[in-house]
C-alpha cells in the first residue's frame, strides 16, 4: 500500500514537472492545470517570471520563467580535473529568453549537476568545448547518452577546436569516444530513439579568429584562440539580443581574449590558484606550481589585468579551488589589478543578464531527483529493434521466474 501510493506520488511529480518545463520554454507567465487540479508545486515554487530585479535569495530550478530578453548563465562546473563534491570540473550552461539552450565544456562530473537542474533535455542537443582536457570535456558521453534517456531524440552536436594534427582534434575525439563506448552504444539503440544515438561534430580551425560557429534564431558564437599547453584551445562569446557572454579556455592571458571579450556584459576566464596555493594544494613543488600557474593558466593578479583591460560589466573567475585557506589569496590576487564587479564562481552559481541588471546568486537543488519527465515526442519517435542478448547466454535463464506478460 505504502509503495503504490509513492508510485502515484512520483507519477503525479512526473506530470506536473512536464508541465512546468514546456511552460516555461512557451514564455507563459502561469503554470496551466490539467482537470482543474491542485496547484502543480508547493508554495513559491509556481514557475512565474520575475518582475523588476526582485529575484527571490537562491534560484530553485523550473521556477522562474526567462523574460523574452533575459539569459541566465549557470556555473555547472568550476574547479578542478581533480573534482570533489564542492566543486566538479567546467561547464556552464546558457539559457535564453527565446527557448534555446548552450553548454559551454562539460567536465567531469558536471553532468550530476546539471541534472540537478532537471532541464529540458531534448533542447540541450550543442555543446561548445573549449579544449580536450578531461577537465573540460570528460562528461560529454555522459550527457550524450544520460540526455537521450530522459528526452533527446535527436542527435547531439558536438562543436570544438582542430588540433594541430588531426588525431588531436575534436572529430578524433568523439570518434574514439564512439569505439570506447560502442557496447554501451549498441545496447541502447533500439530500446532508445534511433537519431537520438548520434552525435554530430563541427570541428573548426582553432586559429580562426572571432570567426563565427554556430548561428541560428539569433543567436551567434564565436571563438578565437587561446594559449594553453598545446594549440587547440580556443575561447567563445555568444551574442544574442544585445547581450554578449563570453566564456574563456583555459589559458595563458592573450591578445585575441583582450580584443574579442571586449563589450561583454558578462566575461568568464580562468582565474587559477595562485602558484603558492597551488603548491600547498597538490604538494608539489614551488617551481612546478610557479610553471602550471602562471604559463600554462592565468593566475589571479593576471586575471584582474585582463577584466581591467576589456572591463566586462562581470567578470567571473573560474577553474580554481575555493577553500577556506584559498579564498583570501585568489580574492588578494584579482583585487591588486581589478576594482571592477566580480564574481567568483562556484558550482551552481546563477547569473540572471538582462540590459539593465545583473544578477548573481546560487541554486538551491535537491541531492536526489526524478528525472525530467519526456515528452510524446521522445515517446513516439522511430526505434529499431531491441537488442537482445545471443541464444547460448539466453539458455542460461534462471526457470525459477517468469517476468510479468508485457504490456500491449
Ligand atoms: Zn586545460
Ligand atoms: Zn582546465
Amino acid at each position: 500500500m505504502v509503495c503504490l501510493l509513492s508510485l502515484s506520488v512520483v507519477a503525479f511529480w512526473a506530470t506536473i514537472t512536464a508541465e512546468l518545463v514546456s511552460s516555461a520554454h512557451a514564455q507563459e507567465a502561469r503554470l496551466q492545470l490539467k482537470n482543474g487540479g491542485p496547484p502543480a508545486t508547493p508554495p513559491g515554487r509556481i514557475a512565474s517570471p520575475v518582475r523588476g530585479t526582485t529575484y527571490p535569495a537562491s534560484y530553485f530550478p523550473n521556477t522562474e520563467l526567462l523574460n523574452a530578453d533575459e539569459m541566465r548563465i549557470t556555473a555547472l562546473g568550476t574547479g578542478m580535473p581533480n573534482q570533489t563534491r564542492a566543486a566538479v570540473s567546467i561547464s556552464y550552461l546558457v539559457e535564453l529568453g527565446n527557448g534555446d539552450s548552450f553548454l559551454f565544456d562539460i567536465g567531469s562530473g558536471s553532468m550530476a549537476n546539471l541534472f540537478s537542474l532537471r532541464p529540458d533535455f531534448s533542447r540541450l542537443d550543442k555543446v561548445f568545448t573549449s579544449h580536450l582536457h578531461i577537465d573540460h570535456v570528460g562528461d560529454f558521453m555522459g550527457l550524450h547518452i544520460g540526455g537521450w534517456l530522459s528526452g533527446r531524440y535527436t542527435p547531439i552536436h558536438f562543436y570544438g577546436p582542430s588540433g594541430s594534427t588531426p588525431e588531436l582534434g575534436s572529430k578524433a575525439f568523439v570518434e574514439a569516444m564512439q569505439k570506447g563506448y560502442a557496447w554501451d552504444l549498441a545496447t541502447r539503440t533500439g530500446a532508445l530513439p534511433d537519431k537520438g544515438a548520434k552525435i554530430v561534430v563541427h570541428e573548426f580551425d582553432y586559429m580562426q579568429e572571432n570567426a563565427v560557429v554556430y548561428e541560428k534564431n539569433g543567436v551567434t558564437v564565436r571563438s578565437w584562440p587561446a594559449i594553453h599547453s598545446l594549440d587547440g584551445s580556443v575561447s567563445y562569446s555568444l551574442e544574442w539580443n544585445g547581450l554578449k557572454y563570453v566564456f574563456g579556455g583555459d589559458t595563458y592571458p592573450n591578445n585575441w581574449y583582450i580584443k574579442y571579450a571586449k563589450d561583454a556584459d558578462v566575461a568568464s576566464h580562468e582565474c587559477f590558484l595562485p602558484p603558492d596555493e597551488l603548491a600547498k594544494y597538490f604538494g608539489w613543488d614551488l617551481k612546478q606550481a610557479t610553471y602550471v600557474a602562471t604559463r600554462i593558466h592565468t593566475s589571479p593578479d593576471a586575471f584582474g589585468k585582463v577584466m581591467s583591460a576589456i572591463k566586462p560589466r562581470l567578470a567571473v573567475g573560474y577553474h580554481s579551488v575555493q577553500s577556506p585557506e584559498n579564498n583570501a589569496a585568489i580574492m588578494d590576487g584579482v583585487r591588486a589589478t581589478y576594482s571592477g564587479p566580480l564574481a567568483l564562481a562556484r558550482d551552481l552559481m546563477v547569473i540572471n543578464v538582462t540590459k539593465d541588471d545583473i544578477i548573481v546568486r546560487m541554486a538551491t537543488v535537491d541531492d536526489y531527483v526524478l528525472p525530467p519527465a519526456v515528452s510524446e515526442a521522445y515517446k513516439n519517435a522511430p526505434r529499431t529493434e531491441e537488442k537482445s542478448p545471443s541464444e547460448k547466454v539466453e539458455a542460461g535463464k534462471w526457470q525459477g521466474y517468469t517476468p510479468p506478460p508485457m504490456p500491449e
